[in-house]
């Protein structure tokens, strides 16, 4: 698919097809501007005839707005697959949530994204192609974007899809694309110790997030079965040596599920686990998926527990959730056509 590749990769392809190099431009500024074949007025029916095979092919199955703004697109992709993102709007400005794999092999219990387990992967272009829909229907371009920022946090494990979603990051702050800051991207891992430290070493320092859900590795192993993979201190570790390479705070996320991880010693563990280091926490009431019976609690809740980290020197906040309402909130995306009130 023509969107995995740089404009260098893009330039050769087109010669040799034997073509001029400006058509590599003028077929990267398309495809940047999430054309559709038919819609591009200046190349001819034999050059579009010759990079048809290649040319994304998709399509918009359904865009669904919450109350809030917050839009849910749920897109087609050529082989039948679907995927689900999410538009979000803040003051700053847009930032998308894209889904780096259909479905999941992760299997945490509280996560509607990992039923019926991993599809495939998704490939640096299809990656991109979700940011690239959502900023032409904000009506950013490519010189001015509307979309700011990029979280990797909808359906799949991004470091469990390496090279694909280490590419779309090189496609994404790239000079002649999007252009979007690596400080402006976040990758949320559930902790593949192994990949956080080849993230580091490859050169990379986008925002590292980790799932980390519980303050110990018991009670962890209850609702995420890679904690029988990796320990919370070898990931505490991977994170270390990130941070030592990259300079970039850590953030930690923290479902706040009802009797499992949410008892004000369950916090008072956490500070512990987490004294001293540069990190963040954020604390976010489990979002409820119909088909599993955990349940989050009241967000009066969560802002005690957030009191009770502070009191111990540890910076968190409970996270607002957006766009619940169309399932577009934390583990609620799926790789078919989520639902919508
Ligand atoms: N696989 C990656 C990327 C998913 S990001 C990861 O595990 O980090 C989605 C975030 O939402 C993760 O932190 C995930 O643990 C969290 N999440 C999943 N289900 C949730 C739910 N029902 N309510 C709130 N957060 C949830």
């Amino acid at each position: 698919m023509l969107l995995d590749l740089s404009l260098l990769e893009l330039k050769e392809y087109v010669k040799n097809l034997g073509l001029p190099s400006f058509r590599a431009d003028q077929i990267f500024d398309a495809l940047y501007k999430a054309k559709s074949l038919e819609e591009i007025s200046n190349l001819s029916k034999e050059i579009k005839e010759k990079i048809a095979n290649y040319y994304p092919k998709y399509e918009i199955l359904k865009i669904l707005e919450s109350a809030d703004g917050t839009m849910k697109m749920a897109l087609k992709l050529e082989d039948g697959s679907i995927v689900e993102s999410v538009l979000l709007k803040y003051k700053y400005g847009y930032t998308v949530c894209v889904s780096t794999q259909v479905g999941c092999r992760m299997g945490c219990k509280f996560c509607a994204s990992t039923i019926g387990g991993l599809k495939r992967n998704l490939s640096a272009g299809e990656i991109l192609l979700q940011v690239l829909l959502f900023n032409k229907i904000v009506g950013g371009t490519v010189k001015e974007r509307g979309v700011t920022n990029v979280v990797l946090m909808g359906c799949g494990e991004p470091l469990d899809n390496y090279d694909n979603v280490t590419k779309f990051l090189k496609l994404l702050s790239s000079k002649d694309g999007l252009n979007i800051s690596q400080r402006n991207i976040s990758l949320s891992t559930c902790g593949l110790v192994d990949k956080i430290k080849k993230l580091a070493d490859d050169g990379f320092s986008i925002t590292l997030t980790i799932s980390l859900h519980a303050p110990n590795d018991e009670t962890r192993k209850k609702i995420m079965p890679i904690a029988n993979a990796y320990k919370i201190s070898e990931i505490l570790n991977a994170c270390d040596y990130y941070f030592s390479k990259t300079g970039r705070r850590v953030v930690f996320e923290y479902a706040l599920i009802e009797n499992v991880n949410s008892s004000a010693e369950d916090m008072l563990e956490l500070s512990k686990l987490l004294k001293g280091r540069s990190c963040h926490v954020n604390l976010i009431p489990l979002n409820s998926v119909k088909e599993q019976n955990l349940n989050g609690i009241p967000r009066k809740e969560a802002y005690r527990l957030m009191n009770i980290l502070n009191e111990h020197g540890i910076s968190a906040t409970v996270r607002r959730t957006m766009g619940e309402d169309i399932e577009g909130a934390c583990g609620q995306l799926r790789n078919k056509l989520g639902g919508g009130k």
